[in-house]
């Protein structure tokens, strides 16, 4: 089962990738840890991405597609992966195709998580953090007893100016406008599979994999 893995920031992207490579045992693969791997291992392509990372400077496509297929082509990948933060652009996706294509793989299922602006702006907004002590609390996940005040030193709590609304929104809408035309590549070939992610995260891992099973 070749899996590809999207959903905006804060649709718990990450929580379900976990959930599904144990439910099929696969590898889950994200392009920072492939990116480490091979560098580790020091493969020539790996090298060549490490001279760019080690001088700040952007790492070209190629490069990054050439690390993403050296991770495919390996043993654990013989039965499956989901493939995470890969592709980002069109020009990416018909690489990944062309790699699959030489490693006589295909994707199987594109699994979009979708949810709501307003919800992830809510989700990805709430963080509070302590002045005094640096605890962190959520607004809606983890909330003070006493708002704006920290539970254990009645330290003053603030946001961080990342996860102010302007931040995020920006970050929402780069993620959507940079997505759509992926979601219709992959929607023109067939594979995309919505998956509402506003449910229980155990509805939502429930409809991923029947999804996945093909019993939806
Ligand atoms: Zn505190």
């Amino acid at each position: 089962m070749n899996i590809l893995f999207m959903g905006p920031p804060g649709a718990g992207k990450g929580t379900q990738a976990e959930r599904i490579v144990e439910e099929f045992s696969i590898p889950h693969i994200s392009t920072g840890d492939a990116f480490r791997l091979a560098m580790k291992q020091g493969t020539p392509i790996g090298l060549k991405a490490k001279e760019y990372i080690d001088q700040g400077l952007l790492v070209p496509d190629e490069i990054t597609n050439g690390i993403v297929k050296e991770r495919l082509a390996q043993d654990d990948c013989a039965n499956g992966f989901l493939l995470d933060g890969f592709p980002r652009t069109i020009q990416q996706a018909e690489a990944l195709d062309a790699m699959l294509q030489e490693l006589g793989r295909s994707i199987d299922h594109v699994v979009n998580l979708s949810v709501d602006r307003d919800l992830l702006l809510a989700r990805l907004t709430g963080r509070r953090i302590c002045k005094t002590c640096g605890a962190t609390y959520h607004v809606l996940f983890n909330p003070p007893k006493t708002e704006g005040i920290c539970d254990k030193d009645g330290g003053e709590l603030y946001q961080r100016s990342d996860d102010s609304e302007e931040k995020v929104g920006t970050r929402l809408d780069e993620y959507t406008s940079k997505t759509a035309p992926l979601l219709s590549f992959y929607g023109d070939k067939g594979l995309l599979r919505e998956v509402n992610g506003e449910q229980d995260i155990n509805v939502v891992t429930a409809e991923i994999i029947s999804t996945l099973r093909g019993s939806l």
